[in-house]
């Protein structure tokens, strides 16, 4: 059995959720899950919707949700059109109508929640996973239309979490079994195929039975605990690229296809912030010995990029990793003691706190420096629970680069022009705080 995942790129239109369907039906095979992300940047308008809730902004709530009711609309159109009026029966719903029922639900769910003494990332996790129940509903309904029957299941009856809020734990024991328990009552197809459609990125909290969302990107992470639970033959990531690169396409168009690479590889990559697969990824599928295979949803023909198999010191990629939009927190303790685990463990605090992770850290006696995301909402709570002890510093407008694997020749070439605050090194893995 195979388990496919289409991200947001892959299902922002409605030539993307033809496309789907046809790369269901040509390379499936005989078993297949499907986990599908929120439609397009579904996600950041979900994101605008709370925010705005929150700030008790509810006209402009309104609009952000008018916004995402008007862009599925558009994408599913020209579907509408194309199946003809026959299409809409009990057994197939019209899409504009599912469209409907799911918005309005976001809706209810927004007066329920309006008001509510809940945490801001409670709040969060119980509207912004929308995207993914709004996208699943329509592909389902697109796949009745076509014919090609299929399974739909929320995804929060399977992956059971703790409550940790926008970063969900998985529960491991409860999540497989219930995994096991659909596949094993899932019912063959006309064409002779099982197949199962769920959402990637929310779950439920096993206590509170509340959604939970197991992070942003999330989605590859739901598709390699399916692949997990269920021993998959292998997962493929469709993405918009043609499999993992030496570096992201996006900023260096002259970035190489990594045909193969390991688990420890494809690890570290994602540990640097190679953003083309979620971090949390991997480890599932080498647990289990999983093949994962990164492929392009516009050339479906071309091999894409395999990772699996064991590590080999002699033979690791080169490759760059950039992240943008970072900033230096730098924090000097107000009676210039030394920085002490004391102190250490309280600055982790305050970030792990927010979600926030040191990219780069290095201290000296009486100072201590890290290199973050730059996120005012976040960091202004992270400055605000260490200001009373120490004294803070950010600077704006850096990016972190990653050069793994390179000859010195080769960093020289990637930094010509650069001009970067400090770097360090570690074995061959160099990193550099560039000023944008
Ligand atoms: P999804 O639609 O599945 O969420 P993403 O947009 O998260 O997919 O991931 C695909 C994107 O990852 C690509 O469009 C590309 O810009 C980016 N990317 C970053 N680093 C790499 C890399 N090393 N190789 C390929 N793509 C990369
Ligand atoms: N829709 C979620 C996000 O945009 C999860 C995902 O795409 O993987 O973060
Ligand atoms: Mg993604």
């Amino acid at each position: 059995m195979l388990v496919f995942k289409f991200g947001g790129a892959s299902v922002q239109d409605a030539e993307g959720l033809r496309r789907l369907l046809r790369l269901v039906q040509t390379y499936g095979g005989d078993s297949l899950w499907i986990v599908v992300s929120a439609m397009g940047k579904t996600t950041n308008l979900l994101e605008n919707v709370v925010q705005a809730v929150r700030d008790d902004r509810w006209p402009e709530a309104m609009e952000f949700w008018g916004q995402i009711r008007e862009a599925h609309l558009e994408r599913i159109r020209p579907l509408r059109l194309e199946s003809g009026p026959m299409s809409s029966s009990p057994e197939c719903p019209d899409l504009e109508q599912v469209l409907d029922t799911w918005m309005n639900r976001l809706l209810e769910e927004l007066h329920a929640l309006r008001g509510s003494q809940l945490s801001y990332n409670c709040f969060y996790d119980q509207v912004v996973g929308y995207g993914e129940l709004l996208s699943t509903a329509l592909v389902s309904a697109y796949f009745e239309q076509n014919k090609w029957g299929h399974r739909w299941v929320d995804a929060r009856d399977l992956l059971v979490t703790d409550a940790t809020w926008r970063d969900a734990r998985i529960q491991w024991d409860v999540t497989v079994q219930r995994i096991q328990e659909v596949q094993s009552q899932s019912l063959r197809n006309q064409k002779g195929v099982t197949c199962v459609l769920t959402q990637g990125f929310i779950g439920r909290d096993g206590v509170s039975g509340r959604s939970t969302t197991l992070g942003r990107e999330g989605s590859d992470f739901t598709a390699s605990v399916i692949a997990h639970a269920l021993h998959a033959r292998e997962l493929w990531v469709w993405k918009d690229v043609d499999g993992v690169m030496d570096a992201d396409p996006r900023l260096f168009p002259m970035a190489r296809l990594l045909p193969t690479l390991s688990y420890l590889e494809a690890v570290e990559m994602t540990y640097y912030g190679a953003t083309v697969i979620h971090p949390k990824t991997i480890q599932p599928l080498q647990n289990k010995g999983i093949p994962l295979r990164v492929r392009s949803f516009l050339h479906p023909e071309a091999p894409g990029t395999l990772i699996g198999g064991t590590d080999n010191t002699d033979q690791r990629h080169s490759c760059v990793i950039v992240k943008k939009n970072q900033g230096l927190l730098e924090l000097v303790s107000k009676d210039f003691s030394f920085i002490s685990e004391e102190g250490l463990s309280m600055i982790y605090r305050a970030l792990y706190e927010q979600g926030l992770k040191a990219n780069l850290a290095r201290h000296t006696a009486v100072s201590f420096s890290l290199v973050v995301d730059n996120d005012r909402y976040k960091l202004q709570p992270v400055r605000d629970a260490l200001s009373p002890f120490f004294e803070i510093h950010l600077t704006e407008g850096l990016s972190l680069w990653t050069l793994m694997h390179q000859s010195d020749k080769m960093r020289r070439g990637l930094l010509s022009g650069k001009q970067w605050l400090f770097e360090q090194h570690l074995n061959d893995i160099y990193q550099y705080v560039v000023v944008e």
